[in-house]
């Protein structure tokens, strides 16, 4: 029997930090055995909020395909796709926009909140609206059983069964309708204590070095109490703290303990905090340096990628055509 396919995908809007490696990347690494994966760098997603500046995309999109690579995904098991480079995408998608109705989309949650993120941008677009129709054509295309994501992102599973069982009902039935699978939640703050997210400058990217992790360690934010070294702290609102609970799992009880009694200064707990860091990069940084030593590596990935989801998509829109008799 085969096994049960996942999609899911990123939009490349620059590097990935240590948030997205525990929340997706490491998720995605664990799910490679058990179902056929399709992972992709949903580079017309970008454009949905980002069309007026699209200097850095296709860096971006290289850069995208190297974390995952140095992540752990393994082309071998799984395929990695560039969206624009399967067409199927789009008229899946245009297809089914045809039979989504405008108020679905106007009441969609994360449509409402994006437009009060991003206030002040000219986002009235019509891709901007239209986004979970393409993003519902993702994962149908690949008649996809299994999506993992995060909590955020469950409107929008949501709104691709109703459209997948809109399509089923008004044609044949061509479509699974597809499920999510929550992300384990990582409760990793910024290194400033704040929510962790690049507008903030308070990321680890997943590329840093071993000295960037060792600098950006050295200025986190503590204990703001915690003035001398002879002052016991208070581990619940350092940000140190926060760290060393997701990574540093055996000897976070000592780490409390010794903070509270004064045990420990903060310059040796941030050194202990780097130095796990590091140890935990150090596989990524190796993949990272074989890709680099490998030219051409994500050219390939990205072209037999694009290859096997094609045959994958075609199949799928071939039972579509034939459903919707065009
Ligand atoms: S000892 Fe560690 S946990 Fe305590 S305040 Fe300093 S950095 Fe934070």
């Amino acid at each position: 029997m085969s096994k049960p396919r996942i999609f899911s995908g990123m939009r490349p809007t620059g590097r990935l930090h240590l948030g997205n490696l525990l929340g997706a990347l490491d998720n995605w690494v664990r799910l490679q055995d058990e179902y056929e994966c399709v992972f992709a760098v949903v580079d017309w997603h970008a454009l949905t909020t980002g069309y007026e500046d699209t200097s850095e995309i296709k860096e971006n999109i290289r850069n995208l395909v190297i974390d995952y690579l140095s992540a752990g995904i393994d082309p071998a098991k799984s395929l990695i796709i560039k969206q624009s480079d399967v067409k199927q995408h789009a008229e899946l998608s245009l297809l089914l926009s045809m039979i989504t109705p405008l108020s679905w989309l106007e009441r969609c949650p994360t449509y409402k909140d994006q437009l009060r993120e991003l206030e002040g941008r000219e986002i009235m677009t019509h891709g901007f609206l239209g986004y979970p129709v393409l993003m519902a054509a993702d994962i149908l295309v690949y008649k996809a059983q299994i999506v993992p994501v995060g909590e955020d992102q469950l409107p929008h599973i949501e709104l691709a069964r109703e459209i997948a069982r809109r399509f089923n009902f008004l044609y044949e039935q061509v479509f699974p309708e597809p499920q999510e699978r929550l992300n384990e939640v990582v409760l990793l703050p910024g290194t400033d204590g704040r929510k962790m997210s690049k507008s903030y400058g308070n990321i680890i990217e997943m590329s840093a070095s071993t000295e960037e992790v060792n600098s950006i360690v050295a200025n986190m934010v503590t204990d703001p109490q915690r003035i001398r070294r002879k002052d016991p702290g208070d581990p619940d609102v350092c940000s140190v703290y926060a760290f060393h609970k997701v990574f540093s799992k055996l000897g976070v009880d000592d780490i409390r303990q010794g903070c509270s009694s004064a045990d420990i200064g903060c310059v040796d707990c941030k050194r202990k905090l780097a130095s796990t860091l590091n140890e935990y990069l150090e596989p990524i940084r190796e993949r990272r340096e074989a890709i680099r030593r490998t030219p051409g590596v994500v050219d390939e990935v990205l072209d037999d990628g694009a290859k096997k989801a094609g045959i994958i998509a075609e199949a799928t829109l071939e039972d579509v055509r034939k459903a919707m008799r065009i």
